[in-house]
């Protein structure tokens, strides 16, 4: 029977243990909020945010400091439900997404160097089992959706009567995703209007930090700077040829992902004949997590885009990227180093292309193709 000590619940706040350390602070949560603790808790939450919205997913993150005081413990662990409590209220996936992600990342940089009979009390705390080599094929699914590596895909797992194998050097990544499913599987909470106004400013601060960095991240769209495989499907769109499912998702994502708003990427669409608007705002909100769905899709990597023959006229560019974004985050950066001014934006290039498009072409219904399944193999490369 393991002992946690303070600096253990501190560590791993997602526990009940933790939460049952705090839970006697206060009566309610708007009081608490209101309390000298609560701010400090508020400011905590909002530096976890900070963390979270800079973290790319692609290296173990620093480890936060414990403080050794009971007082600091308490703020560490309150700082959790409140920061869950702020990305609810921010009602954008995007604040959902990169929070439990690096919540989650958190808690695997600790087990790095953590005692065997912690680990083992985290592994069970989460339903995963304490010893052994192997998870049940229900539990690994969802963990493993999340994992770009080609060696977590089930096909390339040993399956022994409806488990799956797992080296002992990759489970502390399995309890990270699944710890990651977890934390995301409640949110956005429901929080009374009143916990929300009264978070109204540091929610506020955490978008404005958010917009900011998406900006510095991608800036203006910029069509120029578009990798040949977008620049390809964006062609199609505007002259009406045949596109095909992962082609539209694969699209969709991408300009959603710089930053283009959902009503422009509509608008593309809105070139090809038998448009239908209802249909098409539908499915271009699921793929970007507005439409009630839990999900916000990221384009798919190179890799997929090749399987699904859809990288066409690959540049030098391409030989050194491994996902459509980073290859216009390059691109762009390098246009804008040689001082070339900023192109038009996607839906007029469009329109010029239309009107380019030579005669007698066919069309088709781009309302009825877009998946509504994530392409989950390249959830880390989002943000990228
Ligand atoms: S290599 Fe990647 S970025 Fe380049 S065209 Fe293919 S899918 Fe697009």
């Amino acid at each position: 029977m393991v002992t946690l000590d303070r600096k253990d619940l501190a560590k791993y706040p997602f526990l009940k243990e933790s939460q049952s350390y705090i839970g006697t602070i206060s009566n309610s949560l708007d009081t608490f909020l209101e309390s000298a603790g609560g701010r400090l808790a508020i400011r905590e939450a909002i530096t976890t945010l900070e963390h979270a919205l800079s973290f790319t997913g692609r290296e173990i993150p620093p480890l936060p400091d414990i403080p050794k005081d009971p007082e600091g413990v308490t703020i560490i662990i309150a700082a959790y439900p409140v920061s869950r409590i702020m990305v609810s209220c921010a009602q954008d996936r995007i604040f959902i997404d990169r929070l439990v992600r690096y919540q989650a990342w958190t808690v695997f940089a600790f087990l790095q160097d953590e005692d065997p009979e912690v680990k083992r009390f985290i592994r069970r705390s989460i339903g995963l089992p304490e010893t052994g080599n192997e998870i049940s094929v229900v539990d690994y699914i969802p963990v493993a959706s999340r994992m770009p590596q080609e060696k977590w895909r089930l096909i390339n797992r040993v399956v022994v009567k409806g488990n799956v194998q797992v080296a002992p050097d990759e489970y502390d990544e399995i309890v990270r995703e699944r710890l990651r499913y977890i934390m995301a599987r409640n949110l956005p909470l429901k929080v009374p209007s009143s916990v929300c106004e009264l978070l109204r400013p540091a929610v506020e601060r955490i978008k404005a930090e958010w917009q900011k960095r998406a900006l510095e991240e991608f800036g203006q769209v910029e069509e120029s700077a578009f990798p040949p495989c977008m620049q390809a499907i964006l062609g199609a769109i505007a002259g009406q040829g045949h596109l095909t499912h992962m082609a539209r998702f694969a699209i969709s994502a991408f300009l959603h992902n710089i930053g283009m708003e959902n009503t422009r990427i509509i608008e593309l669409y809105g070139s090809v004949p038998n448009f239908d608007l209802r249909k098409t705002l539908y499915q271009v909100e699921h793929i970007t997590g507005r439409g009630g769905t839990s999900t916000e899709y990221v384009s798919p990597l190179c890799s997929t885009m090749k399987t699904h023959g859809i990288c066409v006229h690959p540049d030098n560019l391409c030989k050194k990227v491994t996902h459509p974004l980073t290859y216009y985050k390059q691109k762009k950066r390098d246009l804008n180093r040689k001082g070339k001014p900023s192109g038009e934006n996607a839906p007029k290039q469009a329109e010029k292309r239309k009107s380019e498009k030579p005669e007698g072409q066919s069309g088709t219904d781009a309302s009825d193709s877009i998946p509504s399944r994530a392409d989950s193999d390249h959830k880390e490369e989002q943000g990228t």
